[in-house]
């Protein structure tokens, strides 16, 4: 297999078929106690005209971007990646943050929506309900942060022929056959 310093390139039909990764987790090394499947995207540069956001074509430009998106990014099939346990902690750690904003703030908006219309205005409700629609798009931070590519540090390549391992952990590396 490839490798540069720090950078393990993996095929995509290596990583689609199970049994082949490691048994130690890429981050930190330690034996997995969960083999996770999951689809990896590619990071996608898009070669966007910045002036088409000017004006009235904003929207254009956007969909423009869109549509490049779609047909720049690659999909790679991952099979049975293993998670360790602090892996596995800190996903369910940071889903549960994002669950508890998402929803807690879903919660407070539509409960204020719903309070205020049956109590007749009371001022403060507005200030809750704002304060609960804030929540939503916030949710999406701690969501990003216990989501697999940035969990496992992998990325699929632009061509999407392989899958690529930002500095995995001795243990997992010492695991991959050699080329
Ligand atoms: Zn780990």
């Amino acid at each position: 297999m490839p490798q540069r310093a720090g950078v393990v390139t993996l095929p995509a039909d290596f990583v689609a078929r199970e049994g082949n990764l490691p048994r130690h987790c890429a981050r930190h090394g330690l034996p997995a106690v969960r083999q996770h499947d999951f689809l990896l995207q590619s990071k996608v540069k898009i070669e966007g005209n910045r002036f088409l956001q000017v004006g009235g074509r904003g929207v254009l430009g956007m969909a423009e971007r869109l549509d490049q998106h779609g047909r720049k990014v690659r999909v790679a099939e991952v099979k049975g990646w293993p998670l360790c346990r602090r892996c596995v902690r800190t996903r369910a750690l940071w889903l549960t943050v994002a669950a508890t904003l998402f929803f807690g703030g879903l919660a407070a908006f539509a409960g204020s929506l719903i309070a205020a219309a049956v109590t007749d205005g009371m001022p403060w409700l507005a200030g809750v309900a704002v304060a609960g629609f804030a929540l939503l798009p916030l949710s999406a931070f701690p969501f990003v942060l216990g989501s697999i590519p940035r969990l496992t540090g992998a990325e699929t390549s632009p061509d999407g022929a392989s899958v690529i391992i930002k500095n995995p952990s001795r243990a997992f590396t010492a695991e991959l056959p050699r080329s």
